[in-house]
């Protein structure tokens, strides 16, 4: 049996599973027995279902001796806090659902379930996944596993940082406006954005709804289409959920790229862009070259730079919205001992929430007021369609388009707690894909030194709507021909 066990790709564990050479149980022992040795370190999981665990691995194995081999079966994963699971806590890293046991599992643990995934907990994250750093977390902040002192990103932190320290072999995220690219880039592992509508939220606890979607964290990029095939598909009870078919992502994984034209928009290199991140991406950018892609640097997307200010008008407005059920009426945390019912909803939203997210519900309830509404949420919806007409008139001519993730690596944890703008700005490459409901996949491109520690870059890839087969396909190409993907953190 191989002693390197948790940090197997879900390739290589199937290959393994499939050939009896290491069972279910053993496998999920193993991630668990990692867990046990680092979470204490880097803080990813909120919850551990150990007991649960192993009794899917158990139920795994059976399938396995009676012969079943589908991708997933016995595969341990962890799932973002965020997400819904039937009889296990989903808190959202929140005191608002520190105690919030669901009484179903959202439509992605469903589809999990039925492949014979194994879930070994749920991970820490921003709180109602608002921030970029989990340091919104109410509970706790996560450790990027290649600099303890230093964030894992957000708000799927947790789940970044599981899959980069080898406690799970793979993690389900949510991204509203970078929450699965920019955590994967800074922990150094493969992170994907689905096109808006791919996969069901039904079970995503909500936070931006026109924005919000789930996906991967993977150790390579086929591991993320083998999760994508699991995940996407059409469900009813998310009106958003697309009706197109899920074709197998993992067919168009090829490593060649001749033919493809892509496209650099000059907006995603601007001076605030860190000069080590730059030579990083690209040195990338040669490398897709020379896999016969036809670069283009030509590319100019000039209502990028409102991407921001649309995303903190629309994100907040959503979320004041969507945050209104937290009432101490219905469920979650609940104040009882005011003079008035009034005053028992005020006093319950004001111990619920943490700061992060009462500024967000101030900014999108001033945003949709009487008088301002026209002059901020209106506006920012034009913008927003400015924005989704120039990726589609770029999309005419390019396959697809690369992007660094993030201006800057890892970043110390404290460093922008305070600064809210500052930490704003750390997912301005990663929002615009979200206004305009593109795919968007980050993959690790290589490292920069800090403070005598190297720290992971990560790659954006972005493609049409519904066109995560060309994503994926780069993504691949790309990784099969570099080796940042292998490299493990030292913790
Ligand atoms: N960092 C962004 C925010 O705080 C994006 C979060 C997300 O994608 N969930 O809103």
């Amino acid at each position: 049996m191989p002693d390197d066990l948790p940090f197997l790709t879900i390739t290589e564990a199937r290959g393994l599973l499939d050939r009896r050479e290491v069972s279910a149980v053993e496998l999920t022992r193993a991630v668990l027995d990692r867990l046990i040795d680092v979470d204490e370190r880097v803080k990813a999981y909120v919850t551990v279902t150990d007991h649960m665990a192993m009794a899917a691995a158990m139920a795994a194995d059976r399938r396995i001796a009676a012969g079943e081999s589908t991708p997933l079966l016995g595969i341990p994963a962890a799932i973002k806090d965020v997400i819904s699971t039937r009889g296990v806590r989903t808190t959202c890293s929140s005191r608002m659902l520190e105690d919030f046991v669901p009484p179903y599992d959202a439509h992605v643990i469903e589809r999990l379930t039925a492949a014979g995934a194994v879930m070994a907990g749920k991970t820490n994250m921003d709180e109602f996944a608002m921030g970029s750093s989990t340091e919104n977390s109410a509970f706790f902040t996560t450790h990027n596993p290649w600099a303890l002192d230093r964030v894992p990103g957000g708000s799927s932190g947790g789940s970044a940082a599981a899959t980069a320290a080898g406690e799970a072999l793979f993690a389900l995220g949510s991204d509203t406006g970078g929450s699965i690219r920019q955590p994967a880039a800074l922990c150094g592992v493969v992170g994907v954005k689905p096109t808006y509508g791919r996969v069901s939220r039904y079970g995503l606890v909500a936070f931006a709804s026109s924005l919000d979607q789930i996906g991967p964290f993977t150790r390579s990029v086929r591991d993320a289409a083998i999760v994508l095939n699991a995940i996407c598909g059409l469900d009813a009870r998310d009106a958003t959920s697309a009706p197109v078919e899920t074709p197998d992502f993992t067919a168009g994984l090829t490593g060649d790229l001749r033919g493809l034209r892509i496209g650099v928009p000059r907006e995603y290199l601007p001076d605030s862009l860190e000069p080590a991140v730059r030579q990083v991406f690209l040195d990338a950018i040669e490398q897709v070259r020379s896999l016969g892609a036809d670069v283009d640097f030509d590319l100019s997307l000039p209502s990028t730079e409102a991407a921001l200010a649309v995303y903190y008008v629309l994100a907040p407005s959503e979320a004041s919205a969507n945050l209104a059920r937290y009432d101490g009426v219905k469920y979650g945390y609940s104040y009882q001992d005011g003079a008035s019912m009034w005053e028992n909803m005020e006093r319950t939203r004001q111990h619920g929430f943490g700061d992060e997210v009462k500024r967000r519900i101030m900014l999108g309830t001033y945003a949709l007021s009487t008088g301002y509404y026209d002059a901020y949420y209106l506006k920012a919806q034009k913008v927003r369609t400015l924005i989704r007409r120039e990726f589609d008139a770029a999309f005419e001519k390019y396959g697809a388009i690369l992007t660094p993730v993030t201006p800057t690596p890892a970043f110390r944890i404290g460093e922008k707690a305070n600064d809210p703008v500052a930490m704003y700005l750390s997912d301005i490459f990663t929002l615009p894909v979200n206004i305009a409901g593109l795919p968007g996949a980050s993959v690790p491109s290589g490292f920069v030194e800090a403070d005598g520690k190297q720290l992971p870059v990560g790659l954006q890839i972005l493609a049409k709507p519904f066109d995560e087969a060309t994503m994926l396909r780069v993504g691949h190409a790309y990784e099969q021909a570099t080796e940042w993907h292998k490299r493990r953190p030292a913790l």
